[in-house]
């Protein structure tokens, strides 16, 4: 059975002080042995404190991106090797926020246009540094719309992964994150995110192997609450979250942990 993950994204929220704060809150609820994997993603500069407020509790610790190079004359980018220093089990790659213009088109630095290659890219590097990448996927509005959503996620598969051996799909991580419903409040159904999974976990068996496929933990993201978290990790094949907002508030990060919980009738 694959184990449920809970991943929080903080993106470019919370400060030292806050982000300390978040960690007590959830070290005071959560046992340090839990049937299934959490994970934090502090902006960069927060890693290694919050890797040392997360030390012997079951919370590990992501990034939000890291270079395709790994090292060099390349100003401002970080490795997956200095990720890996810096304490980190997991790095979340190809986000929409990475990938697609968020807020207005003149805002410097919102314009990223992170393509299938450079995922594949990244993908790689997290790889040979032996980071778990959270592989993110997922349909604009406008594509869901026009019934592309499928060819979307198949094509995003299979650029983002391609080249990778048996072993290294096997023990990766997807985040199917439908593009509309990320910091939107509107959720995608239950059933459209089955739906997705389904197809990735498919695509994923037909370019690798169906034991494979198998292995891949695949997670929901995109407006991810206490109050939906069970019905969205219901199916079989979701694996668990990848939440934004929701994981910058204890109880309600925690809140998703139990939904999960419930869903799969954990201990
Ligand atoms: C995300 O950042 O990956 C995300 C899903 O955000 P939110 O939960 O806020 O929609």
């Amino acid at each position: 059975m694959r184990r449920p993950f809970i991943a929080g994204n903080w993106k470019m929220n919370l400060n030292l002080a806050s982000a300390r704060e978040l960690i007590a809150g959830l070290r005071a609820k959560l046992s340090p042995h839990l049937a299934y994997d959490v994970c934090v993603s502090p902006p960069f500069p927060y890693l290694f404190p919050v890797a040392k407020a997360i030390d012997g509790s079951a919370i590990k610790l992501g990034a939000q991106n890291l270079s395709t190079d790994e090292k060099g004359a390349f100003t401002g980018e970080v490795s997956a090797l200095m990720l890996k220093d810096a304490g980190c089990t997991y790095v979340i790659i190809g986000h929409s926020e990475r990938r697609h213009t968020i807020g207005p088109k003149d805002a410097v630095g919102r314009v990223c246009g992170e393509d299938d290659d450079m995922v594949n890219r990244k993908t790689k590097a997290a790889l040979a540094a032996g980071l778990i990448p959270i592989v993110c996927v997922g349909e604009t509005l406008g594509q869901r719309d026009a019934g592309q959503t499928e060819d979307v996620l198949t094509q995003q598969v299979r650029g983002g992964l391609t080249g990778l051996t048996t072993e290294q799909v096997a023990g990766l991580v997807v985040a199917y994150e439908p593009v509309w419903a990320i910091g939107t409040g509107r959720n995608a159904t239950p059933q459209q995110a089955a739906e997705a999974h389904v197809h990735i976990r498919k695509r994923l068996a037909s370019a690798h192997t169906a034991k494979a496929a198998d292995a891949v933990r695949i997670l929901y993201g995109g407006s991810v609450k206490a109050s939906n978290a069970a019905e969205l990790t219901a199916s079989p094949d979701v694996d668990g979250a990848l939440v934004g907002g929701a994981s910058l508030v204890a109880d309600d990060f925690l809140g998703i942990m139990m939904g999960c919980v419930t869903a799969k009738r954990l201990k």
